[in-house]
């Protein structure tokens, strides 16, 4: 067999045609140029490139549905134990995370703000994520340019949205001025869409408009008719806080779910991101509609709220995992979605491991109309994790993708494959320099905490 690379796997992980999973014991995955051209018993021809790690679990990259890379870096630490009056998670998203984020990219050089974008983006890729979903400003068009440095898959939106400065009021409540005419924010993301978006290239394009309560209905209209001119995908964030779904209900006299719906955004094109304060008939409306969410357990429990994978999954709707901003981690985040569920539903055998790594493999390739990602068959884009099991907190082995979720670690991948391109080697990027790119980071989140502190939108005396 002439191929271009072979990864041993004590267990490689195969799901078969209902998605059921398979553990194939003792395979070798051969990989041709960007594609698994078999996965067999059959040992590579000398001379092929080879992964073979001594006790090895083979797993389809992760794809991560939801998250801001930058923000993951500028704002770590920030929020952590952070003692915010209520509304806590209104408070956190418009009074620190957008203001700051405003902040940066106004003061920060384009190196600095690239910094940033680089250091998040290689903490995602090296928490087992091989394809990203990412919002970001539409004038961090970087974005692409750093995808292309690092050899992740990517999908880049750009956000817009027809709101101002935010706040929140004395009474609790979100506070800014809404545009109900102002479009210009759709314009922004369609020009990038259009440069950005190619069926066929790792790093490609979607838009983002930010959320229901910051995008009036034109806006969203206006959105719905470029995607379907244009094609593409679309996401948002949807039903994030309480308080989201009063100022929607004030407004429109609807839920979010139901006010998107009504705008015509809704459908099998949209990852929806979060979608934590649903009633029952809106879960109904997403499954009807085909939309994704993408649950994003972990940022939500830092501020001590609840957002269960399982609740929308178990009730069909398309359910995939993003790391949002705070770890970016997807093996943590696995497992954290899955305990979250087991704690809600209030049993023990919900969220599997095997639901939570479908979910982030075959679903989340779903959501991204991309039969060719999340498996490891013949034909299949080569996104491979390659994790070494000859570790204390992973032996011994009864099941190996139990182990990886519910006591491992990213650090536990000893190579990452992206594309066919082997990225990750025994925890280090061989392409890039690492120290650099985190003495750069450093020196630009310095910057941006001493202006927010500065500017009292954060404080250390806060924790
Ligand atoms: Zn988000």
């Amino acid at each position: 067999m002439s191929n271009t690379l072979a990864i041993h796997g004590s267990w490689v992980l195969s799901w078969d045609k209902s998605g059921q999973p398979e553990l194939l014991k003792d395979h070798w995955v051969h990989v041709r140029g960007n594609r698994i051209e078999a996965v067999t018993k059959d040992r590579p021809a000398a001379g092929v490139e080879t992964i073979e790690v001594e006790e090895s679990l083979v797993l389809p990259g992760f794809i991560n549905l939801h998250s801001h890379v930058v923000n993951g870096a500028m704002f770590r630490g920030v929020p952590d134990d952070a003692r915010f009056e209520a509304p806590w998670m209104s408070r956190l998203i418009y009074q620190v995370l957008m203001p700051m984020a405003k902040i940066a990219l106004k003061t920060l050089s384009a190196a600095e703000v690239r910094s940033l974008v680089t250091l998040g983006m290689l903490d995602v890729l090296k928490g087992g994520t091989t394809t990203l979903v990412d919002n970001f400003p539409a004038d961090m068009e970087v974005f692409f340019d750093v995808a292309e440095e690092l050899g992740i898959r990517a999908y880049g939106a750009p956000s817009g949205s027809s709101a101002g400065p935010t706040d929140i009021g004395p009474d609790g409540m979100p506070r800014y001025e809404l545009d109900p005419n102002d479009t210009s924010g759709v314009d922004k993301m369609v020009a990038l869409v259009k440069r950005y978006e190619r069926e066929g290239s790792r790093v490609r394009a979607m838009l983002g408009p930010h959320a229901p309560d910051t995008c009036a209905p034109k806006f969203l209209r206006a959105v719905r008719a470029a995607a379907d001119d244009l094609g593409c995908l679309v996401t948002i964030h949807l039903a994030q806080t309480p308080e989201e779904v009063k100022l929607i209900a004030s407004k429109y006299g609807k839920t979010p779910v139901e006010y998107l719906h009504d705008v015509g955004l809704l459908g099998s094109d949209l990852i929806a991101a979060h979608c934590i304060e649903l009633s029952e008939s809106d879960l109904q409306l997403l499954k009807t509609t085909d939309t994704v969410v993408a649950n994003c357990t972990v940022s939500f429990a830092r501020e001590g709220t609840v957002a269960p994978f399982w609740r929308s999954a178990s009730a069909g709707v398309r359910t995939g995992i993003g790391t949002d901003s705070h770890g970016m981690n997807m093996v943590s985040e696995l497992r954290t979605a899955g305990w979250f569920s087991k704690l809600f539903h209030k049993k023990g055998y919900v969220a599997n491991a095997y639901d939570l790594v479908r979910a982030s493999t075959l679903t989340g390739a779903s959501a991204l109309r991309r039969p060719d990602l999340g498996r490891l068959s013949p034909g299949a884009t080569a996104d491979i994790l390659v994790f070494d099991l000859a570790k204390p907190h992973l032996q011994p082995v009864w099941d190996p993708v139990k182990n990886v979720i519910w006591k491992g670690s990213s650090a536990d991948i000893a190579a990452t494959v992206v594309d066919g391109r082997v990225i990750v080697r025994d925890g280090k990027c061989p392409h890039l320099d690492e120290r650099k790119i985190l003495r750069d980071a450093a020196d630009a989140a310095a910057k941006v905490w001493a202006l927010a502190e500065s500017r009292g939108i954060v404080s250390r005396e806060i924790a």
